[in-house]
C-alpha cells in the first residue's frame, strides 16, 4: 500500500537523515518506527505526506508515485497526528474535528455530524466536549481530539508522530488501548513514530527498528523481541 523504494534524504546542510530505505506497509497494517532520537524516523514519515521531499528513490501509495500527486490533495488523503496537537485555539472541539471535511467542501451539518461520530469513537462524548475550546481539555483529551480530527475525512493512511508522548504513563496506556480498539474498527494503514520500544511492540503489527539513518530490523513484535 505504501512502498519505499531506495529512499534517501540528505538535508541541504549535508546531514544524511535516511539512506536507501526500502520497505512496504500493507493495507490496514500498523507499522511502528522505533529508535533513538535523530535516527531518521520523523524524516521517513514526513516524506509520505511530502512535507519533506526525498533526495533519492521514490515512494508509492497504491502503486502511484507520490511525487506526481499535488501535495495538498495528497495530504487530504493522509491523516496526521503529532505530539503537540496543533488544535485551533479559537475553534470548538467539534469545529476542530470538522476542519478537514469542511475544507473538502462537505456541507456544514454533515461535517459536524461526522465530527461528532469521530469524537465518540475516540471516547469523548460530543454533547459534553464538542462545544469546549482546546484550553478547556486535559492533555490526554487534546490528543484524542487530534486523532479524531485526523480521522474525520476517513483518510486511508494515518501518520502519527509520538502521538501519546505528551501525557503521563497511565493516560498513555489508556490512549494506546483506545487507539488499538479504534484501529480494529477502522483499519487504517498507519505509520507511527515512537522512541519507546514498549509502545512500538504494543501497537505495531510490524516494527521498523531504526539505527542511524537506516532500518536494522523490520519484523513482527515477537520476532523483534526474539520470541517465536
Ligand atoms: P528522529 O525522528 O528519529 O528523531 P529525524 O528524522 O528528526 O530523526 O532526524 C534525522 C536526522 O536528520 C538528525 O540527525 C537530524 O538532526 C537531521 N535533521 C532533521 N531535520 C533536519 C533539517 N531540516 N536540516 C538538517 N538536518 C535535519
Ligand atoms: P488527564 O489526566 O487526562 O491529562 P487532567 O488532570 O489534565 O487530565 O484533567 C482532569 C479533568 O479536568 C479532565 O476531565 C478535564 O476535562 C478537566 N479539565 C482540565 N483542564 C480544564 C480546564 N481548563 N477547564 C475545564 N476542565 C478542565
Amino acid at each position: 500500500m505504501i512502498r519505499f523504494e531506495q529512499v534517501g534524504k540528505r538535508y541541504p546542510d549535508g546531514t544524511t537523515a535516511v539512506d536507501d530505505l526500502s520497505f512496504e506497509v500493507r493495507e490496514g497494517e500498523l507499522v511502528t518506527l522505533v529508535g533513538p532520537s535523530g535516527c531518521g524516523k520523523t524524516t521517513t514519515m514526513m516524506m509520505v505526506n511530502r512535507l519533506i521531499e526525498p533526495t533519492s528513490g521514490r515512494i508509492l501509495i497504491d502503486g502511484e508515485d507520490i511525487s506526481t500527486v499535488d501535495p495538498v490533495k495528497l495530504r487530504r488523503r493522509i491523516g496526521y497526528v503529532i505530539q503537540q496537537v496543533g488544535l485551533f485555539p479559537h475553534r470548538t472541539v467539534l469545529d476542530n474535528t470538522a476542519t478537514v471535511p469542511t475544507l473538502m467542501g462537505w456541507k456544514r451539518t454533515r461535517a459536524r455530524e461526522r465530527a461528532a461520530e469521530l469524537l465518540d469513537l475516540v471516547g469523548l462524548d460530543p454533547a459534553l466536549f464538542g462545544s469546549r475550546y482546546p484550553e478547556q481539555l486535559s492533555g490526554g483529551q487534546r490528543q484524542r481530539v487530534g486523532v479524531a480530527r485526523a480521522l474525520a475525512a476517513d483518510p486511508p493512511v494515518l501518520l502519527m508522530d509520538e502521538p501519546f508522548g505528551a501525557v503521563d504513563p497511565v493516560v498513555r496506556e489508556q490512549l494506546q488501548d483506545e487507539f488499538l480498539r479504534m484501529q480494529d474498527a477502522v483499519r487504517k494503514t498507519v505509520l507511527l513514530v515512537t522512541h519507546d520500544i514498549e509502545e512500538a511492540v504494543r501497537l505495531g503489527d510490524r516494527i521498523a527498528v531504526y539505527g542511524q539513518g537506516r532500518i536494522e530490523q523490520f519484523d513482527t513484535p515477537g520476532a523483534v523481541l526474539g520470541t517465536p
